[in-house]
């Protein structure tokens, strides 16, 4: 799997060190708050499952999953809920947590989402962040990682629905997609 790599970003050790960092500041910040973890699926169940492991707080744990409506989707910024939250945010403290911000359009559509539920506050830890391909406003209240515009794999992100096993993140040949015809993130 890592020959399919030509660049590895962040080492295992590397990845695990930054997670306990974020943690550490998650919990002074919610201790007292019992914050409502939403891991946004599939990319960031690796992350979540990490993450929680490291934070000594009284917390609960749910899932969404959204699809975009086909390949335009990324410019209409039109979203499907696959998966809805099984918990009723309303004045709870929610803290979404997201494997990498890319344009910015999944997090945006996101945060409305459940802002419309009236939380008592709702606020993002990411462990990867694009800027460069911003399209929307949207930012991590806790980041792990700022990266270049390349296609990541490895640590819950996937092409393809491969190398999410990865315990690394590390850029992805590009013949791995090549004869797909069509960028990865066109692709999901
Ligand atoms: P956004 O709506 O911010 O453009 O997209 C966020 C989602 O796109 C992520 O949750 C992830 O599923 C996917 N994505 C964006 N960039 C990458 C990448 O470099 N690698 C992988 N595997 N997925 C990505």
């Amino acid at each position: 799997m890592t020959s399919d790599i030509s660049k590895i970003l962040f080492t295992a050790d590397q990845i695990q060190a930054k997670v306990k960092e974020l943690a550490e500041q998650i919990e002074r910040d919610y201790r007292d708050k019992k914050p409502v973890l939403v891991g946004v699926l599939n990319g960031a169940f690796v992350f979540l499952a990490d993450l929680m492991r490291h934070l000594d707080l009284d917390c609960a744990v749910d899932f969404v999953s959204w699809s975009s409506y086909g390949k335009d989707t990324s410019s209409s910024g039109v979203f499907r809920i696959m998966k809805d939250l099984e918990t009723n945010v309303e004045s709870k403290h929610v803290l979404i947590v997201e494997d990498i911000i890319d344009t910015g359009l999944t997090l945006h559509y996101l945060l409305d989402t459940i802002r419309a539920r009236k939380p008592a506050s709702v606020k993002v830890v990411a462990l990867l962040d694009k800027p460069s391909r911003r399209r929307i406003e949207a930012k991590a209240d806790y980041l792990g990682f700022q990266i270049p515009d390349a296609f990541v794999v490895g640590y819950g992100l996937d092409f393809a629905q491969r190398y999410r096993n990865l315990s690394c993140i590390g850029i992805l040949k590009p013949e791995i997609y090549a004869g797909r015809g069509t960028p990865p993130d066109e692709i999901e």
